[in-house]
């Protein structure tokens, strides 16, 4: 089980998230919607220590992290629990597509070279790009970048992976197979927390949807029920915006 408590960050002034509670059950897909500018990115940011959360813990298994009192190992543990596909790919320029997969196996993981490198051929050929291992990013297209972001979070096999508008970024050419893969994805059994705007997507593949507005949580409910009767007015005034 994962669980967050009295997640709360503020930039400045600003309280962008206040008190968010959440539990995720292990294979678990959670949906994360709502407008811009309203938190979402900073939840899956503090989620994992990438923003430095004000107040709350998050508990993964058998770790639990304060942000009142985290140490730098405690941090270091929760991310290698968690594994972050950002909107813009965020793969390194200067490393192969296998390159950017085997990197966070050996540094972060500390997996032998050779293992790293079997692993990451299985997963190429899983998204896909078995063809592609020595392509540096600059030689794959927006859709096969984001492929490979997706397959270095699949190769973490980590408790807790986060999405954060896997296909916002990508020309409209690109986001048919991108979505393809994370349906697959979404078949594996993992615990994915996604933030997208793919509202058909999201009632395909989500067991549960999430709309957050100014840094809270306003409404959370099995999709069917999400979109066919959301109970807020805030939820509600959204998805006539976006339908
Ligand atoms: P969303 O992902 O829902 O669009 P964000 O989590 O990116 O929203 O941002 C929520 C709010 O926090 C916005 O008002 C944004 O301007 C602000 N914000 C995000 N990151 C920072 C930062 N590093 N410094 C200051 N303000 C920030
Ligand atoms: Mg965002």
């Amino acid at each position: 089980m994962i669980t967050v408590r009295g997640l709360t960050k503020r930039f400045g002034d600003t309280t962008v998230l206040e008190d968010i509670d959440l539990d995720i059950r292990p294979g678990e897909r959670l949906v994360v919607i709502g407008p811009s500018g309203t938190g979402k990115s900073t939840l899956l940011r503090c989620l994992n220590f990438l923003d430095r959360p004000d107040a709350g813990r998050i508990t993964i298994g058998d770790l639990t992290v304060d942000a009142a009192t985290a140490r730098p190992a405690e941090i270091l543990a929760l991310r290698r629990r968690t594994a972050f596909v950002f909107q813009s790919y965020a793969l390194f320029a200067n490393r192969t597509a296998l390159g950017n997969i085997t990197e966070g196996l050996i540094h972060v993981q500390g997996r032998p070279k050779a293992e790293a490198v079997a692993r990451a051929r299985a997963i190429l050929a899983e998204i896909g790009l078995a063809e592609r291992a020595d392509a540096y990013p600059a030689a794959l297209s927006g859709g096969q970048q984001q492929r490979v972001g997706i397959g270095r979070a699949m190769a973490l096999d980590a408790a807790l992976m986060l999405f954060d508008e896997p296909t916002s970024a990508l020309d409209p050419e690109w986001v048919g197979e991108v979505l393809d893969l994370l349906r697959r994805v979404a078949r594996q059994e993992r615990t994915m927390l996604i933030v997208t705007h793919e509202m058909q997507f999201a009632r395909e593949i989500a067991d549960r949807v999430i709309y957050m507005e100014g840094g809270r949580i306003v409404e959370a409910a099995p999709p069917e029920a999400f979109f066919s009767r959301p109970r807020d007015p805030r939820t509600r005034r959204f998805l006539t915006r976006v339908n």
